[in-house]
């Protein structure tokens, strides 16, 4: 079954695995456009094109929840009350004002204030995750256990944020509290045995969504990766889609959500 609302889509499956892609919304909601700059609407930090890279998820019988809204409206994978994640470093918050590269996405002044930050919340930001607590809830109650994959990619290159490259695959389990070690070990073991580069809880550990739900004591492990866009796109403007390089990192993707069904099964206890 297939949920659309303006704000989300749910695509409800019948294995213990949802797979949530809260940064690839692109809608600008004309009620948040006032004061926005004209770097907005370029949207370059979205996490492009994960739904079709992730397009054979569904029919592995995953659940699939996307959201519609773009980041720069309201960060899904931030905490309402907009605390950094990464105290300390360069990251964005819960209604940014700046893209990764620094560039402002409001004119002077025309930021969101308090009350236009608590609006974007009520409208977008608590539908997505009201949905997400559902659906785990939904999943755990038929199988007694559940596997959330936060699904994310980002620019290879982000000076701003990170030196240098990033590796191919980042997977984050908030410094293994929200996965069992079992589990996260034996889909690391896939990316361990390809050609792509990969890392563990590095500069990328699982924004809020992967601390917030990750729950391994209560059945729900949530892994996060955060993938390099170079694996399947342009990374610059139009940011096109590359089949030919999709079709090279699918395979993996797909072994590591199968591998974490089949480790998942092995961890619950019957
Ligand atoms: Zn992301």
């Amino acid at each position: 079954m297939t949920l659309q609302t303006p704000t989300y889509a749910l695509h409800q499956g019948t294995v213990p695995l949802l797979i949530s892609i809260p940064h690839m919304g692109t809608a600008l909601p004309a009620e948040c456009t006032g004061g926005m700059s004209a770097t907005a609407p370029l949207m370059q930090d979205t996490d492009w094109h994960l739904e079709q890279l992730y397009g054979f998820a569904a029919t592995m019988g995953a659940s699939v929840l996307q959201a519609k809204v773009s980041r720069y409206v309201i960060d899904l994978n931030r905490p309402p009350s907009g605390e950094s994640l990464y105290p300390g470093q360069t990251t964005t918050g819960l209604c940014p004002t700046e893209t990764f590269r620094g560039q402002p996405l409001y004119g002077e002044a025309q930021a969101p204030d308090p009350s236009q930050q608590a609006d974007r919340l009520e409208r977008y930001w608590w539908p997505y995750h009201h949905t997400l607590r559902a659906e785990l809830d939904r999943l755990k109650a038929l199988h007694g256990a559940v596997v959330l994959w936060e699904a994310h990619s980002i620019a290879s290159e982000l000076p701003r944020l990170f030196e240098g490259k990033l590796p191919d695959l980042n997977f984050g389990t908030a410094d293994g509290k929200s996965c069992a070690p079992a589990i996260i070990d034996s889909v690391v073991a896939h990316a361990m045995d390809s050609r792509f580069s990969y890392v563990v809880n590095g500069r990328f550990k699982g924004g809020y969504i992967t601390r917030q739900y990750g729950a391994p004591a209560d059945n729900v492990h949530a892994i996060q990766l955060e993938m390099g866009q170079d694996l399947y796109m342009l990374e610059e403007p139009p940011f096109t889609y590359l089949e030919h390089k999709a079709t090279s990192v699918q395979p993996l993707l797909q072994k590591m959500l199968l591998q974490a069904l089949t480790s998942l099964a092995r961890h619950t206890p019957l």
